[in-house]
């Protein structure tokens, strides 16, 4: 096997339907791995799932609200049976709700952190025993740079994406000697749904990251791909509990 190859792998992308996951899952499926789109629109799913399967050995989708811990027990049970085992999780499904902290009711506040962090912990816990009989995974959290710095339309995100990086680490340490690493990757500002509206809803926003980025552009989906294979890979094997930024020099100017 060679330090990049994930012929043989099977990879659950959460949110894999679209935007960054989709991008890591073109990735995934490029360097072999069999895919799970796991998310909530079927034809979305379907749709990725089609383009998933002329890129790589084979890709499903299995229904997932990841808000609901049963639904994640269950699409991981489903993953095994359909595809025999899973060695790679990356916890990417996520959401936010944009509004001043004052103005949040407290199921706003819910439904963002069960969808960012407590969906990200219960699919990892889900995954942790067809991991450990496989001799080991991988898990990617995708974090933000929410995870580094905050903002005033963001409380509920900021905070849950916060927390992503220190359930990161401490499911690195817990997993290690199973052989399951456990790594976030933080993006910067990458063109998707998700900051398309946040463009319309944030004045100026879009002009301020092309000013910020010291690359100058707004990310794409696909420059999260690389970062996929890496974790997802052997070329990883002794790197766990690592928070690795993908911005474009973002987060390193002040
Ligand atoms: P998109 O809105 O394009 O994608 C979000 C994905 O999450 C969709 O596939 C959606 O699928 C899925 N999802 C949302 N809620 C649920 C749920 N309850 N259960 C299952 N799936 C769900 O956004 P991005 O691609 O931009 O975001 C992907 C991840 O990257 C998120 O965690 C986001 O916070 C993070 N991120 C994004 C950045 C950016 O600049 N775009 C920057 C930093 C981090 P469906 O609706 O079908 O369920």
């Amino acid at each position: 096997m060679t330090l990049f190859d994930l012929t043989g792998r099977v990879a659950v992308v959460t949110g894999g339907n679209g935007g960054i996951g989709l991008g890591m899952a073109r990735g995934l499926a490029g360097a072999g791995a069999k895919i799970v789109v796991a998310a909530r629109n079927r034809d979305k799913s379907e749709a990725a799932v089609a383009e998933l399967t002329r890129l790589g050995p084979a890709a499903a989708f299995i229904e997932l609200d990841v808000a609901d811990p049963d639904s994640c027990q269950q699409m991981v049970r489903r993953a095994v049976e359909q595809f025999g085992r899973l060695d790679i999780l990356v916890n990417n499904a996520g959401m936010s709700i944009r509004k001043q902290p004052q103005e949040y009711a407290i199921d706003e506040w819910r439904q963002v952190v069960e969808t960012n962090l407590t969906g990200a912990f219960a699919c990892s816990q889900a995954a942790y025993e067809p991991m450990r009989q496989a001799g080991g995974g991988k898990i990617i959290n995708i974090g933000s740079m929410m995870s580094v710095f905050g903002a005033a339309y963001a409380a509920a995100y900021a905070a849950s994406k916060g927390a992503i990086v220190q359930l990161t680490k401490s499911l690195a340490t817990a997993w290690a000697r199973d052989n399951i690493q456990s790594n976030a990757v933080l993006p910067g500002w990458i063109d998707t749904e998700l900051t398309q509206n946040a463009r319309v809803q944030v004045e100026g926003l879009h002009e301020r990251i092309l000013r910020r980025t010291p690359a100058g552009r707004w990310g794409r989906p696909e420059d999260l791909a690389g970062i996929a294979v890496y974790l997802a890979s052997p070329a990883s094997d002794f790197v766990t509990g690592a928070v690795i930024p993908v911005d474009g020099g973002y987060s390193a100017e002040f």
